[in-house]
C-alpha cells in the first residue's frame, strides 16, 4: 500500500509529519491520512512528498523490500549446516542494507554483473583458461599489472562480496551464491589477504568458465587455474621468474606474493603450470614447503586482508546529497547515531571502522 511505502519514508527520513508537512507543504493531518490509506495523495502531492523524502517516485509504488529467496549455494560447498545458517543470515542482513540505500540512490551506480563477450565457447584443455582470464582482464581494463584491489574490481562489476567471521576456521572455504540474481561471494574477515584473494579469483573463474569446460576437466582445478591466471597473468609469471628455472628461491616467491597478492603456492603452482620448473622441481619444492609447516601458514609477513569499501562510499555519498539522514546513514552502516559522528569525521577517514 501506498500508505505503508510513506510511513516507512518518513521514519527513514527521520521527520515528523508535521516537519514533513512543512517541508511539503501539506498539513500534517492529510499525511496522517495517507499513511493510513484512508485518502490517496494526487500525483502532484506525490511528487512533492518524494522531494521531500529524498526518495525517488516509484519507492510510492514498489510493494515492499525485495523478497529476498533463499540463498542458492554453489554446490562445492561443504560448510556444516550451522555455519552456513550462521553466514547466511549474516549475509541476507547486509543485502537487505545494500538494497534499502539502493532504493534512496536516483541512479544505482552499482552495475548488473555480467561476463565479458567473446569467451571461448568449449575449453578443452586446462591451458585454455589463460585466455579466458585474459579476456577478463582485458574486458575489465585491467592490463597485465598487479590487482591492487580485488574486493573492490569485483563490487564495481557487480559482484556483492562480503566478510564473515563464521569462516574462521582453517577447513572451510569461501561461500558462493546468487541472491536476487546477484552473485555474491563470502570470504573470511580474518583470513589473511592473499587467502581472500584467491579465493575471490576462485569464485569469479567458476562464473566465468560455468557451461564451457569439457567434461572430462576438473571444475575445482578449472578455477583454480583461472584464480593463477587471474591474479598473475602468464606473461607477467615469465617475466618475473624467466622461461625456465632448475629451482625456485623462497623468498624470491615470497617477495612476489606481496607484490602480486598471490601465495608462495600459488606461484609454485603458475611456475609449474606455465612449465617455468619442471613436475619434479615442483613435487620437490611442495615437499619442502609441508615439511617447513609452509601449507599451513606461509612464512614472513602477512599479506594484508582486504576491505569493502563501495558499501561505505555510497552511504556518504547519499547522506552528502541529502537523500538519507544522519540516523538512516548511522542505521544502514549498522551503527549508532554517535558511532556514525566518530566515523564521519574526516581525521580519522577510517574505512574499517564503519565497516565492523
Ligand atoms: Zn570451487
Amino acid at each position: 500500500m501506498i500508505g505503508d511505502r510513506i510511513h516507512q519514508a518518513r521514519k527513514s527520513s527521520g521527520l515528523s509529519m508535521r516537519a514533513l508537512g512543512e517541508k511539503a507543504g501539506i498539513s500534517a493531518m492529510a499525511i496522517s491520512k495517507y499513511e493510513n490509506n484512508k485518502s490517496t495523495p494526487s500525483s502532484a502531492v506525490m511528487l512533492s512528498l518524494a522531494r521531500s523524502l529524498g526518495v525517488r517516485i516509484e519507492y510510492f509504488f514498489r510493494v515492499s523490500q525485495v523478497e529476498l529467496k533463499e540463498v542458492e549455494y554453489r554446490k562445492h560447498s561443504r560448510l556444516p549446516k550451522k555455519v552456513l545458517n550462521q553466514i547466511e543470515g549474516d549475509v541476507i542482513e547486509q543485502i537487505e542494507r545494500y538494497l534499502e540505500l539502493e532504493e534512496f540512490l536516483p541512479v544505482s551506480p552499482i552495475e548488473l554483473f555480467s561476463l565479458p563477450a567473446g569467451l571461448p565457447e568449449l575449453i578443452g584443455n586446462y591451458d585454455e583458461i589463460e585466455t579466458v582470464s585474459a579476456k577478463v582482464r582485458q574486458a575489465w581494463r585491467l592490463g597485465s599489472n598487479p590487482i591492487p584491489d580485488l574486493i573492490d574490481t569485483l563490487e564495481e562489476r557487480g559482484i556483492k562480496v562480503f566478510r564473515s567471521t563464521a569462516l574462521h576456521s582453517n577447513k572451510f572455504d569461501g561461500l558462493a551464491a546468487r541472491v536476487n540474481g546477484t552473485p555474491v561471494i563470502v570470504v573470511g574477515r580474518d583470513w589473511p589477504g592473499d587467502r581472500q584473494r584467491f579465493t575471490l579469483a576462485h569464485e569469479l573463474g567458476h562464473l566465468a568458465l560455468a557451461g564451457r569446460l569439457a567434461e572430462y576437466l576438473d571444475e575445482e582445478s578449472a578455477a583454480n587455474r583461472f584464480a593463477g591466471a587471474l591474479l598473475a597473468p602468464a606473461s607477467e609469471v615469465v617475466k618475473e621468474l624467466g622461461y625456465q628455472r632448475k629451482s625456485l628461491e623462497p623468498t624470491e616467491l615470497c617477495v612476489l606474493k606481496h607484490a602480486y597478492g598471490l601465495s608462495m603456492q600459488g606461484w609454485l603452482y603458475r611456475a609449474r603450470d606455465l612449465n617455468v620448473i619442471s613436475q619434479v622441481t615442483f613435487q620437490t619444492m611442495y615437499r619442502m614447503f609441508a615439511a617447513r609447516g609452509w601449507r599451513k601458514e606461509e612464512p614472513g609477513p602477512r599479506y594484508n586482508p582486504e576491505k569493502p569499501r563501495l558499501f561505505i562510499q555510497l552511504v556518504f555519498h547519499a547522506f552528502a546529497e541529502d537523500l538519507i539522514g544522519e540516523s538512516k546513514a548511522a542505521e544502514l552502516l549498522g551503527k549508532s547515531l554517535s558511532e556514525f559522528r566518530t566515523i564521519r569525521n574526516v581525521e580519522l577517514c577510517e574505512p574499517e571502522a564503519a565497516n565492523q
